[in-house]
């Protein structure tokens, strides 16, 4: 191996489970990440630092303000900037490890995107919010058999296991609930258990994303070094960890006999069926698919002068508020209306000032 790079990655090699042969596998890995945000973060910075070799971002939001007390690659000129996170996390992950490719594709995961966007690759990870597009990612990652780990964090709570197709249960499978392994209340998912309960709601503590993030990396180091041959030896467990209360847990998931995905291979979310045009966005706040449309924002931003206030744009996203309604265009269409969880307030908005 090259001298600079196996001293960048001495101690990693040491590690009996890495070693030079696994680190070179890591070097050679490509990755894909759904979701930067708090998972997102602490795990594209771990790995982009264990040394994997490719990795891609997709993320359909901007930096806030109130993502910096858990989104750790961010900073406070990223929230004034409105940067796209998949930009903001590109930028910052080049300066941590020049020589991982990365890939920022801000972008919202969707039936149309999701083969094209997640092929090719290794490995796929959950940085998530919402089952709708976990659903998808199992999906997806099925059809094209390629491993990938579920994550998710609320509140003090996360969970996370490793599919893969073929061997292990999959989503469908785990939330199936006759077929989870132990009917005790804390090992439920996040959507089975506690419907209403997401991080716009009840909030996330940072401890609580960081210590599911490092699984879900560990988990992604151990897959990517294995030998081919040898990836039956990983377990299928679903892993819990409660940081406010200490608790952990680990359960054996069983795969489903009937399931729909991984047995039957009906892949409902890929195939479009079951995603709405327009989607709840956290608290407060409402997503516009738009499909196939270009948006000059510089001449848009102009245009919106005369009509709306605090009208901003960057290369990537156009921002003006019409009160009490903050609304955030992206250069494809896409828009995030804050302000309303009703979709007709927020498709009349953006057909009055974005047109149709
Ligand atoms: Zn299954």
């Amino acid at each position: 191996m090259d001298p600079q790079l196996d001293q960048r990655y001495s101690r990693q090699i040491l590690f009996a489970g890495i070693g030079e042969a696994g680190q070179r596998r890591l070097l050679a890995s490509r990755i894909v990440m759904v979701g930067c945000g708090a998972l997102g973060t602490v795990l594209a910075n771990l790995l982009v630092r264990a040394g994997v070799g490719s990795v891609r971002i997709i993320d359909r939001d901007f930096v806030e303000p109130s993502n910096l007390q858990r989104q750790t690659l961010f900073d406070e000129s990223d929230a004034r900037d409105s940067l796209p996170k998949a930009i903001a996390a590109e930028r910052r992950l080049r300066a941590i490890n020049s020589s991982v490719a990365i890939e920022g594709v801000v972008a919202d995961l969707g039936p149309r995107n999701a083969e094209e966007l997640l092929s090719g690759r290794d490995l796929i990870l959950d940085g998530t919010d919402n089952f709708e597009t976990r659903h998808l990612l199992n999906d997806t990652a099925v059809k094209l058999c390629i491993p990938w780990i579920y994550a998710a964090a609320v509140g003090s709570y996360g969970v996370t296991m490793t599919i893969r197709p073929g061997v292990t249960a999959c989503l469908a499978c785990l939330l199936k609930p006759e077929s989870r392994a132990d009917s005790a209340e804390s090992f439920v998912t996040p959507q089975a258990g506690q419907a209403e309960d997401t991080c716009d709601t009840v909030g996330v503590i940072a401890p609580a994303a960081g210590v599911i993030a490092s699984i879900e990396a560990a988990e992604a180091m151990k897959l990517l070094v294995e030998e081919k041959d040898r990836t039956q030896s990983i377990e299928t467990r679903l892993v819990s960890f409660d940081v406010w209360n200490g608790q952990y847990h680990s359960v054996r998931v069983a795969r489903d006999p009937e399931c729909r995905v991984c047995v039957h291979r009906k892949f409902r979310y890929l195939e479009g069926k079951a995603q709405p045009h327009v989607t709840m966005c956290g608290r407060d706040s409402v997503q516009i698919h738009e499909r196939h449309r270009h948006l000059d924002l510089a001449l848009t931003a102009q245009r919106l002068a005369a009509v709306a206030s605090d009208v901003r744009h960057n290369d990537f996203l156009l921002r003006f508020r019409v009160d009490p309604h903050e609304i955030t265009v992206f250069a494809d269409g896409r828009a995030i209306v804050k302000g309303t969880r009703d979709a007709a307030i927020a498709r009349s908005l953006y057909a009055r000032y974005l047109g149709s």
